[in-house]
Formats: structure tokens, sequence, C-alpha cells
């Protein structure tokens, strides 16, 4: 028989410091959600306050901080209970209403499975989301959820677990919150594609065996050679390939296993990144490296703020190992991402933690949500022109503009409207009906008859509003006519009008000839 005890010591236990401020606010929202969603069960016929409970404890492990996880406790009480906004602020005040009613709202966009729409999508999620906490608390829920979609009808399984790789895994990944975007990654893929996922599985649990013994005694080694050069304080330990990104890898290496040289990786910690390069000094005098292998992500971070020495060496006893060295913060901000930045330990009055977040949206965030250029995932893609946008206008802003509210700004000029099966299109400011049609397909655009705003019909030069539900009505016989480059009002859409007229001049009539 199984027990649902829960404990709001184990939230609490996990953080590495709390005042008794922390622990009283945590314990207050801890004792309000129970109450709250007393009586209701999940899928899993557990007690719907479990779910709540090991979301707060994931926003923990992270080092959030009180009122996050605080918010992270009553993030369904909105919308799942009787509880309303207004009993929130007055238990717990503005800023965690404003989270809890984030988070909430995030919770209505979903992904449906056309990926043409994607980015939109991404882009909706963080303009949402107005605060990284927001967003941090709903990729925390969301790997709970993800950890019991085992009880979820099958078939609604593949739809969440291709949303969660695509849109919540890739979000985390960008914000460099690596312990999520790996986890949420792993789960999904075990739904998504089932017998890749166990494939990988058995090779990584057949290469760890034969690694575990040999990669030990080397690991013993590496730590005596660092002490005995004045290393005094180095740390190793292991770390072991995903699932998903080392079946990514080894499709890349045309299935040869051989080929990969960091399914497990040596990781060593030293107190600063000058013993980060001394470290590599010592490991390069004893054993040798594979050329070109030698990476340095300290000098260069990656986009996502990644810091970390790499090297690939020969052991010695036949095998070739790869070696990241790092300090405990680069390790912490490898692990964390943008959630290390964002560790408020109280209100917004704190200047202190207000500056902190003035620092990831002015420096961090734009680099973080960069497409995944120079890492492991082996594509290189252009940032796209969203975050070109965003870190512009971040850049412009004044510090006051900014208050908690960090993409209003953004929000307010870009357009973001919606199919009607929910999918999610942005476009300028000021746009019409035929951007909105254009931006869908050229075909749609170039036979667009007529459009309705919910479920209105309106006239082609309406401008659309933030939230409009868009539907389009073509006509095989319907053409673009000149007064469209007019209408339209993004460069994509004009350029195509022009070109449909070019093909296709609408007939003029020329006073000189008779
Ligand atoms: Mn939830």
């Amino acid at each position: 028989m199984t027990t649902f005890e829960t404990d709001v010591k184990d939230i609490i236990k996990l953080l590495d410091n709390s005042s008794p401020e922390d622990a009283e606010l945590i314990t207050r929202a801890y004792d309000f959600a129970k109450k709250a969603h007393e009586g209701y069960t999940r899928y899993s016929g557990e007690p719907y306050f479990i779910h709540v409970f090991e979301t707060a404890k994931i926003l923990a492990e992270i080092q959030m901080g009180a009122s996050t996880i605080a918010a992270g406790l009553l993030h369904d009480v909105i919308e799942d209970t009787n509880v309303t906004a207004e009993q929130i602020e007055q238990e717990f005040g503005k800023e965690i209403l404003f989270l809890v009613q984030g988070v909430t709202k995030l919770g209505k966009l979903r992904y449906h499975g056309r990926d043409r729409y994607i980015e939109s999508l991404r882009k909706l999620f963080v303009a949402m989301s107005q605060d990284i906490r927001v967003l941090i608390i709903k990729l925390c829920d969301r790997l709970h959820n993800m950890r019991t979609l085992e009880f979820v009808p099958k078939h609604k399984q593949l739809r969440i677990a291709t949303e969660t790789m695509k849109v919540y895994a890739q979000l985390a990944y960008r914000l460099g919150i690596r312990k999520i975007s790996r986890d949420l990654e792993d789960l999904a893929f075990q739904y998504i594609e089932p017998e890749h996922y166990k494939e990988a599985l058995k090779i990584v649990k057949q290469k760890n065996k034969e690694a575990n013994e040999r990669l030990d005694k080397f690991r013993k080694s590496v730590q005596k050679a660092l002490v005995k050069e004045g290393l005094t304080t180095a740390k190793t330990d292991y770390r072991i390939k995903h699932l998903h990104s080392f079946y990514r890898k080894l499709e890349r290496k045309e299935f040869d296993a051989d080929k990969m040289y960091d399914i497990l990786a040596l990781r060593v910690y030293v107190p600063t990144p000058t013993d980060c390069y001394k470290a590599l000094g010592i490991l390069h005098g004893i054993w040798r490296p594979l050329p070109g292998r030698i990476k340095d992500y300290i000098a260069f971070p990656k986009p996502n703020g990644y810091r970390s020495l790499h090297t690939t060496i020969f052991t010695g006893d036949g095998s070739i190992v790869e070696v990241q060295i790092r300090t405990p913060e680069m390790h912490k901000e490898a692990e964390y991402g943008i959630a290390s930045h964002a560790m408020y330990k109280s209100g917004f009055q704190e200047e202190k933690s207000e500056d902190k977040n003035l620092l990831w949206i002015k420096s961090l965030l734009p680099s973080m949500l960069h497409l995944n250029n120079s890492t492991e995932h082996g594509k290189v893609a252009d940032v796209p022109n969203w975050i070109k946008d965003m870190a512009e206008l971040q850049a412009s802003a004044h510090k006051d503009e900014f208050d908690h509210n960090m993409s209003a700004d953004f929000f307010q000029k870009r357009l973001f409207v919606f199919t009607p099966k929910g999918d999610v299109v942005d476009l300028p400011i000021g746009s019409t009906p035929v951007d909105f049609a254009y931006a869908i397909h050229s075909d749609i655009g170039n036979h667009l008859f007529s459009a309705k705003i919910g479920g209105k019909m309106v006239a082609l030069d309406t401008k659309l509003q933030n939230g409009d539900i868009v539907d389009i009505q073509t006509k095989e016989r319907a053409k673009p006519s000149t007064k469209w480059l007019d209408i339209a009002r993004t460069s994509m859409a004009k350029k195509r009008i022009k070109d449909a007229l070019e093909k296709n001049p609408s007939p003029k009539i020329n006073p000189r000839i008779k």
C-alpha cells in the first residue's frame, strides 16, 4: 500500500541556504496548497498535491528563491481549485500572485504538431512569461508531468511528449538550464522514439560496464597528479551522457559507438579559472591529448553561457576519454544556466535581486536564447530575428522601464495571433489579414478571398489585435490586387504580392491603345 506522505522539510532541506523567513513563506504556501487541493487526485491516483509538492522540490533543487518555490506550490490553485486571485494576493502578496497567474496563462499554450509555427510558439512563451521565474516554474511543472506521463491516457502522451521536446526542452536548453533540459529530452525521447530509446539505453549500459573499472583507475591517477602539483582541493567525478543526446550523436557517427569519446566524461573541479588552465597543463604533461579536441569554452563561452575547458586524452591503457575542467561556479552555471542568475531571495524591493534580474535581461537572455549554434546538436543556426529585436529593445530600454516586466515592451511591438486550430503566428504591429494569409502559406495569400476574426467577417485592411483568431477563406479564382500592396505590412507579403502581380498582371486600361 502506497502512502502519500509529504513533508515541507523535504523541500527546504534541498536549499543550500535558506533564512527562517524563507522557511516560513514556503511552509505557509505548502499548507495553503495542501488544503486547497484536498480531495483532488491525478491520473496516477495520487493526491493532486503531490504534483505541486514535487514541482516545488525541483525548484528547490535548482536553488530558486523562496517566492518562486512558494509560487511553485501554488501554481495550480487558481486553475484547479476554488481559490481566487484575491485570496492569493491577500495571503501572499502581489509578487507571488503575479508568478502564479503567469504560470496559469502559460498553461494555455499548446503545440499542435505543426513545426511551421514552432518558433512563434517559443517566442510567445517567452513573451508571455514576462519574468524568467514564471518560465522556470513552468519548466519544473512540465518536468514532473513528464515523470508521471505513463499514467496519462495513451492518446495524449505523444502530443505532450512532442510538445515537451520541441518547446519546453528547447527553451530550457537555450536558457542554459541543462539539468532540466536533459531530463525533459530523455523523458520525451522515451515516448517519441521508444525503439531508439531502448537501443541507446542498451549501448550506454554496456559501455558503462566496460569502462567503469578502467576509468575509475584513471580518475584516481588524475586526482593524484593534480594534488601533487598543488591543486589540493581538486575534485573529480563522471558525467554520463544522456540518452537523447547520445542517440543523436550516434546517428551522426553512423552508429559506431567506438567513435564517441564522451559517453563517459571525467570532470575536474578546481577553485579558479587560472586553476583550470593549470589543471589542463598538468594533464597534458602526463597524458597525450587527441589533436583538435581541445576546446576553451572559458575564453569563448557557448551562446547559452556554458564555460569549461574540454580535452580528450589517451589514458595509456588503450582508451580515450574526454575531460571537462571547470570551477564550481562554472558548474553551477552549466547546470542551472539562467536560473543561477534568477535566484531571488525575497521581494521586488530588494536592490540586489533586481540587479540580478536586469543582468540577465540585458546581457544573458539575448545570447542564451540563440538557436543551437556551436552545440553538440551539430546544427549551426542563425540567430532568429526576434531575439535580435529583443536584444535591441533591451539594450535601448531604461532601467526603470524594465521593472519585473522583462518583455512587455517586446510584446507591444509584436503581435501574436492564432489560426483557428490554435497555432501561433507572430507579426509586426499593424499587420492585416493579408499578412496573416501570406505568413501561413504563399498559396493561401495568393488565393485569399475573405477573412474572419473571431468568427466575424472583416475587411482585408483590418488591423489585427493581439490574441485574434483569424480564419482565412480562399477561392481558386481569387488573386492579389495592387491595392494589397498598401494593405500588407510585412515585407514578405509585399514581395509575394509583387511576384504574383508580375506573373499575372491585373488587366490595365492603357489610354493610348484604342
Ligand atoms: Mn501543474
